[in-house]
């Protein structure tokens, strides 16, 4: 269980054990099928015999993952509970068309005592605070008022997007991977990134190899394309504008070479330490 700013977060399958036994197996299945003579049973055997080591596994998947050959990361799916969200976050989350979304309906469901989140930039301002607080609870008063008269579905329209929501996704690796380079993206709206960073948290938890896979796209990429980081305020890619000029430059003979090896494809800045801490805080607008 992760939980940040109210927001819980649930990794419901796989469990370490599955993820350990099934997981880059799969994924080294369905990549070895398209290159190999033999058939996918007798590759799976050859894996289940121990025949392939573990790091030529994580070599190859890796090498998919850089490469964008994505479909073979579909085949592994990753289902969490969440709940204590906005429907502000969840109209932004369902708009992914590859992940599965049940999500707690406002037909069925009276609600006794409906909650809701307060964004902390209005927290910050006590007479804000107060007013849209005041505002809200209104609100809530008179849908109880209301469904002791007409339905659910007709009272709910006085929610507000504050109002707080509890919902199952289920999505494979390649829409996680996509879903996370976007949302953790330090441009990204604050609650959908505290979640995502909940989500790579519990990923992390069962499996730091693919828990790593989820970052802001810039460092899959290499280069930030986002318009407003043309400023290049947030460092943990270079803007693309950049990265052009400069290769432009080394294209034309006005730069030399120089070895680096420090370049890493999932920095170990955007890893959490083995205490389990988050160093995120690393990667904010300075
Ligand atoms: C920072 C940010 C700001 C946003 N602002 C707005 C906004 O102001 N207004 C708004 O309406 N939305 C906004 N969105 C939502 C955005 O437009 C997308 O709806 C959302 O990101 C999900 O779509 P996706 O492209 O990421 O792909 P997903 O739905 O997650 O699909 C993954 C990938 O599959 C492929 N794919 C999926 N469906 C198709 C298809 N039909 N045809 C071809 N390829 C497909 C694409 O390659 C896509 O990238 C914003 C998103 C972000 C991250």
């Amino acid at each position: 269980m992760t939980e940040r700013r109210g927001i819980r977060v649930d990794l419901i399958f796989p469990d370490r054990a599955t993820c350990d036994l099934y997981y880059k197996s799969l994924i080294y299945l369905s990549c070895r099928t398209c290159y190999s003579e033999k058939s996918p049973s007798e590759i799976w055997e050859d894996i289940r015999a121990g025949k392939v080591p573990e790091e030529k596994m994580e070599k190859l998947i890796e090498s998919v993952v850089a490469s964008g050959h994505g479909t073979t990361i579909e085949h592994i799916n990753f289902t969490f509970a969440i709940s204590g969200v906005s429907r502000t976050l969840t109209h932004q989350l369902v708009r992914h068309r590859h992940a599965s979304f049940d999500q707690q309906s406002q037909r069925y469901v009276k609600f006794k005592h409906p909650d809701f989140t307060l964004p902390q930039s209005v927290e910050e301002v006590p007479d804000l605070s107060k007013a849209f607080q005041q505002q809200v609870e209104a609100n809530f008063e008179l849908y109880e008022e209301m469904v002791q008269q007409v339905p659910a579905e007709d009272a709910r329209f006085l929610f507000p997007n504050a109002v707080k929501t509890n919902l199952i996704m289920t999505t494979n690796l390649r829409e996680l991977i996509h879903m996370s380079g976007l949302r953790l993206c330090t441009l990204a709206q604050w609650e959908i990134r505290a979640l995502f960073k909940g989500i790579r948290h519990e990923v992390m938890n069962i499996s730091p190899f693919f828990g790593k896979m989820l970052a802001p796209h810039c460092v899959h990429e290499g280069y930030c394309n986002e318009y407003n980081n043309r400023d290049g305020h947030c460092r943990i890619r270079p803007p693309k504008e950049q990265v052009l000029r400069i290769w432009e430059k080394y294209r034309r003979g006005e730069l030399i070479e120089a070895a680096d090896d420090s370049i890493q494809r999932f920095p170990a800045h955007l890893q959490e330490d083995e205490s389990g801490a988050d160093q995120e805080g690393m990667l904010e607008k300075k």
